[in-house]
């Protein structure tokens, strides 16, 4: 196992970013947060919304210029495209790459499009990555309290022998060198990225609470006692591990519990599951599931939307919403992401 070299800010060339003229596109979770973190620094930043976009007057509140896609991206020459990653190809092709000129860079936070080529830019520009491992929200709330969220980086096309100085100097306007910057390739960030949300993070979890949910209510247990044992339960499990690891995790639950996590886990994930997971890599890596995707969103989308319809007309959802508006702190809780 090879380890990667952690970037701070003794790596940073400081009189780089203050040079150029920022644009974020998009002003949603990641664009928000960069436009108002990287404004506060005192980088010279626009944001470049849709016409009649709902965001223009959280934009103008913050206090930061607000401009067309086109416009922003005819004044800058750093173009950060925050827009979902669904929309940004056709953005791009309209209204970015008409606009861009030789010299400046296209950042993006997440490698999908430029590795599946749906974004192939020119070859004068720079194309960057930062990807901060966090939601929009937590990225400013930390950044702004002093404290920062890990980001990863990556270069692309280096055209100005710049690109990666670059990278590494929008980090540390996010705040990111205090927590720690990456370096990785738009390969490996935008095919580790799926095959989380999709083996792991989403796909598995769903698939893992849903299945063991069943399993009891399936064997005459009642609903709402399961529901609590799946889901509910879930989250104090996350944060023991997302603090001090599984070892910690399982240094806080009972030994009891800890004895069943080794004799029964590996059962439950065991080699049909890892085979699986193999499979998923290798149609992310093939770039089939990207295609699959594609036409999906290209098409009508209708069984995304089938899916989605399922997902939600589940017993687990009913008894869920059930128990959970009894729930006085989810109620009145803040966005913590
Ligand atoms: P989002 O959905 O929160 O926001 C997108 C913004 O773009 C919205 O303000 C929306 O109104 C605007 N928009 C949508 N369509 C548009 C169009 N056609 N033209 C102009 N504006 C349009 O998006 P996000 O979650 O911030 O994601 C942005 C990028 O950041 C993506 O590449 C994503 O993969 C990446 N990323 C997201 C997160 C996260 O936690 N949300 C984390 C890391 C990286
Ligand atoms: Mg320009």
């Amino acid at each position: 196992m090879s380890t990667a070299r952690i970037l701070t800010v003794d790596d940073v060339n400081p009189d780089l970013l203050p040079r150029r003229r920022l644009a974020i596109i998009g002003y949603g979770s990641q664009g928000a947060a960069h436009a108002r973190l990287l404004h506060k620094a005192g980088a010279d930043v626009r944001v470049g919304l849709r016409e009649g976009s709902s965001s223009e007057a959280a934009v103008r509140k913050a206090g930061i210029p607000v401009a067309t896609v086109p416009e922003a991206v005819k004044e800058a020459d750093l173009v950060a495209v925050l827009i979902p990653d669904t929309a940004q190809a056709k953005v791009y092709q309209e209204e970015i790459a008409p606009n861009l000129e030789a010299g400046n860079a296209l950042l993006f936070a997440h490698g999908f499009n430029v590795h599946f080529n749906e974004i192939q830019p020119a070859a004068d520009v720079d194309v960057i990555m930062v990807a901060p491992k966090s939601p929009g929200p937590m990225l400013y709330r930390e950044a702004s309290q002093g404290n920062g969220v890990p980001a990863l980086i990556a270069v692309h096309q280096d055209a100005t022998g710049k690109a990666r100085s670059l990278a590494l100097a929008y980090a540390h306007g996010l705040g990111s060198t205090r927590a720690g910057v990456l370096e990785t390739t738009f390969a490996e960030e935008t095919e580790t990225d799926l095959f989380g949300e999709q083996a792991v993070l989403c796909g598995g979890l769903s698939a893992l609470i849903q299945a063991g949910f069943e399993t009891l209510v399936e064997a005459g247990y009642q609903p709402e006692v399961a529901y609590f044992e799946c889901l509910h339960e879930m989250k104090l499990i996350v944060d023991l591990a997302y603090q001090g690891g599984l070892t910690g995790m399982r240094e806080r639950v009972s030994d009891t519990a800890e004895w069943g996590d080794y004799v029964s886990g590996p059962r439950v994930v065991g080699a049909a599951s890892r085979k699986a997971m193999k499979e998923i890599l290798e149609e992310i890596r093939s770039g089939a599931f990207a295609r699959r995707w594609i036409d999906e969103c290209e098409g009508d989308a209708s069984e995304f939307n089938r899916m989605r319809a399922e997902g939600r007309d589940q017993p687990l959802e009913e008894v869920g919403a059930r128990l959970r508006a009894r729930m006085a702190w989810l109620q009145d809780a803040e966005e913590t992401s």
